[in-house]
């Protein structure tokens, strides 16, 4: 038997709770892994509190993401001893996921642990920092380079957000943080971040086309801050989208995509093929200043993930929440 955080559907929601479970009670794969460390992302953080409609199938051990050690495969790409990583594809929403002493996943969902991160570094990065790579891969796609003028960051200080400014000021970008907690504009300076706004400049409902700032953008954001990043796009800018912690609705016109040709480039982490992944982890391992691990990382034991997931939703969180889970 082992810890397990297990979400029960009830009749006006959902519960979590920690318990015990064991192999047999595992889903169907063909990998068993031993998991080491898992995370909390936010999305997580909905399946847990039942605030989002994350979870697909009851009673569901959530965690999108988790760091592990080989037990038993079937596969024979990999076997027992491998150190892996999984993110996404479903984990957590679908199929039981990181939040437990083991997990049983598809081989085809793993990627071997990248050198020469240590299985709680690749903890601390997880489904955000990796989700903060695909972005700036796709900023560069687009042909977003650091001359090409300021790049902006919104909810700079969670997970993604924090991970994208350590990224994008490593590689030589002019990088201006979103926060709505002023009281971190340190942490994010201390992340590379040139200059921190608040987030209360992006709030409000503004012209089709602002002045022309930023090159690129990173958005965790959605709604009207999305709309307002995509005003103020300078041309032929590209906002990576990737979230929706400011809403999913976004009051945006076309015109700065017909007048300014700024491209709003969607980023999936969950269903993103595997040649994507392993490019966004190898960048990470050659992009990431090793340096800013401490300050991004909180460790939260499994028993207090549950509570961990209200401050999470309620914007309290700074950079990432690490669960060691063996
Ligand atoms: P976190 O909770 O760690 O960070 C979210 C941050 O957003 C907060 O810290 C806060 O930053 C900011 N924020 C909170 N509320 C609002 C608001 N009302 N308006 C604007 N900003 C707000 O979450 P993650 O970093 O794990 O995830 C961020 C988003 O990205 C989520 O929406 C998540 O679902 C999405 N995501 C999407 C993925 C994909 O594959 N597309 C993968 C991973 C995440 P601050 O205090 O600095 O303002």
């Amino acid at each position: 038997m082992y810890d397990a955080i297990l979400i029960e559907k009830t009749a006006d929601g959902s519960q979590a709770r920690l318990t015990q479970i064991d192999d047999a009670q595992l889903p169907p794969g063909d990998v068993t892994i031993r998991v080491a460390f898992s995370t909390l992302n936010y999305k997580d953080a909905l399946a847990i509190t039942g605030k989002g409609p994350v979870v697909r199938s009851f009673p569901m051990v959530p965690g999108i993401d988790f760091a592990g050690i080989v037990e038993h495969s079937d596969d024979p790409a990999w076997k027992a001893g491998d150190r892996v990583v999984l993110n996404g594809w479903g984990v957590g929403e679908t199929h039981w996921g990181g939040l437990a002493g083991k997990a049983r996943v598809k081989g085809d969902w793993l990627v071997p642990l990248q050198a020469p991160f240590t299985m709680r570094q690749a903890a601390t990065i997880g489904t955000a920092g990796y989700t903060a790579m695909l972005c700036v891969l796709a900023m560069e796609r687009h042909g977003v380079q650091p001359s090409a003028g300021e790049v902006l960051v919104t909810g700079a200080a969670g997970g993604v957000g924090s991970v994208a400014v350590a990224l994008l000021a490593k590689l030589g970008y002019r990088v201006v943080a979103v926060t709505g907690r002023p009281a971190e504009a340190e942490y994010l300076t201390r992340l590379g971040a040139a200059e921190v706004m608040d987030r209360a400049a992006f709030t409000s409902p503004g012209k089709p086309l602002a002045k022309e700032r930023w090159a690129g953008a990173v958005d965790v954001a959605g709604g009207q801050v999305l709309a307002n990043v995509c005003a103020a796009m300078r041309y032929r800018g590209v906002v990576a989208a990737c979230g929706l912690a400011g809403g999913m609705a976004v009051p945006t016109t076309v015109a700065p995509f017909i007048l300014r040709g700024v491209t709003l480039a969607g980023i999936d982490s969950v269903m993103c093929p595997e040649p994507d992944r392993l490019e966004a982890w190898s960048r990470l391992a050659r992009d990431l200043d090793v340096r800013h691990f401490a300050g991004l990382t909180q460790e939260v034991a499994l028993a207090d993930a549950i509570a961990a997931a209200d401050s999470l939703l309620a914007g309290q969180v700074r950079g990432r929440i690490v669960v060691p889970v063996a």
